[in-house]
């Protein structure tokens, strides 16, 4: 049975960081202090005021973050890899609009993969939104008629993702794409779709996101099935419940659509849950990444592994969380030799800045994950005494 009422992650560290990463998850959970925080993310952006990335740097970003660049995530790798935990890889690049961002986006998932095979480390991510401009992705994913040059680009973005995942499959690295808004989704799982049907012939390579708090997902999760069955390749699964929950229902008010996001949380958990299930059941077509902090969820896979005779090592299943963020549950799984891969993003401060803040909100007042490691953390405090 597994126990997620140990962290031993947080033996590693200092009284001083155990202080820190308290007061810190205190204040998220301030409804006060939270605003605070995130005003003062936002005011950043705007001012880059050296004291505040001083704040930032110290309290948020060292919580949640590796590093300014791929070398400065070292000692959390090391860290990681000392208690047998895999990585996956993140640079942090959003809402960037110039084709100098995105050439820097592509030379740096090459790096990632370079970094990534030096280190052993089995996972690169990679955010469509970091190679190409968010306004032509809805172009194409709304199917309006491209122009002469549109096209010519939008051929240019496959062959450069295609080029990041065949150098990333031949240095033996997985990719894993993230998902993003409901409005530039679809263009995502065209292209990604498009890289398993050539890339996950013999094994699995590549990766798609696919976020259940969307009430369409189980339907297009059972396509995906069937097209791999009936045309060969292996689907790579990366489930999450999703991260944009306000952006989406915001911007189906401000536009008047129906909302892509069911209208509860216990919705979103039926069927992530049953996504989870359905997996299992067609396990020998899928390669699972779950990625989730939700304790009933985490062990209803344990739970199905064991109930189907899949091994906890099993290449086909990893779990994740990401860093920063639920240890007890990483520590806990690797303990019974489950896979376990940390998401670890890095980057420069200004860049990370939106993911700090869907961050803040997953670990405000309402979170029960935050809740669990607020009490853990306390309890490592009190018996350093
Ligand atoms: C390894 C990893 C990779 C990730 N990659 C992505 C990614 O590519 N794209 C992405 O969008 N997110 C990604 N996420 C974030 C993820 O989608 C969730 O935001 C986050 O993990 C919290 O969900 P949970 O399952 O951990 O925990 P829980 O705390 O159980 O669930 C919180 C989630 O439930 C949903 N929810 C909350 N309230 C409601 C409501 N009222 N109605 C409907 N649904 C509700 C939201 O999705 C919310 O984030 C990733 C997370 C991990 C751990």
């Amino acid at each position: 049975m597994i126990d997620f009422y140990e962290n031993k992650s947080l033996k590693n560290k200092s009284k001083s960081e155990l202080i820190q990463s308290l007061l810190l998850f205190k204040m998220i959970k301030n409804k006060t202090l939270f605003k605070v925080m995130s005003f003062l993310l936002i005011l950043f952006i705007k001012i880059r005021f050296p004291f505040l990335k001083y704040i930032i740097k110290k309290t948020v970003y060292k919580q949640f973050c590796g590093g300014e660049n791929i070398y400065q995530t070292k000692k959390s790798i090391n860290n990681l890899q000392s208690n047998k935990i895999n990585t996956s890889l993140d640079f942090v690049s959003e809402n960037k609009k110039n084709i100098k961002d995105f050439q820097n986006y592509l030379k740096e998932l090459k790096l990632m993969i370079q970094f990534a095979k030096q280190k052993k480390i089995d996972f690169i991510v990679i955010k469509i939104s970091g190679i190409a401009n968010n306004k032509f992705l809805e172009k194409i994913n709304n199917n309006e008629i491209l122009n002469k040059k549109e096209t010519i680009r939008l051929k240019q973005i496959k062959s450069q993702v295609k080029e990041i995942c065949v150098y990333a499959k031949n240095n033996e690295i997985k990719t894993l794409f993230d998902a993003e808004e409901s409005w530039i989704q679809n263009t995502i799982d065209e292209i990604v779709m498009e890289l398993m049907r050539e890339c996950n012939i013999k094994g699995c390579w590549v990766y798609n996101t696919i976020q259940m708090y969307r009430w369409d997902r189980l339907a297009y999760l059972k396509n995906i099935i069937n097209e791999s069955k009936e045309k060969n390749f292996m689907l790579g699964i990366k489930l999450v419940r999703g991260a944009y929950l306000e952006k989406e229902r915001n911007r189906a008010i401000k536009k008047q659509y129906e909302c892509p996001i069911h209208k509860t949380k216990s919705e979103t958990d039926r069927d992530f849950d049953t996504a989870i299930e359905l997996i299992i059941k067609n396990i020998k077509n899928i390669y699972l990444f779950c990625g989730t902090h939700n304790e009933k969820s985490t062990k209803l896979l344990v739970d199905l592994m064991l109930k189907n005779k899949i091994q906890n090592n099993s290449k086909k299943i990893f779990f994740s969380q990401l860093y920063g963020m639920s240890d007890n549950i990483s520590y806990a799984l690797k303990e019974d030799n489950f896979n376990v891969a940390k998401y670890l993003p890095y980057g420069p401060i200004i860049e990370s800045i939106p993911y700090l803040i869907r961050r803040l909100n997953e670990n405000s007042s309402v979170s029960e994950h935050s809740k669990k490691e607020l009490q853990l953390i306390y309890k490592e405090i009190k018996s350093r005494k």
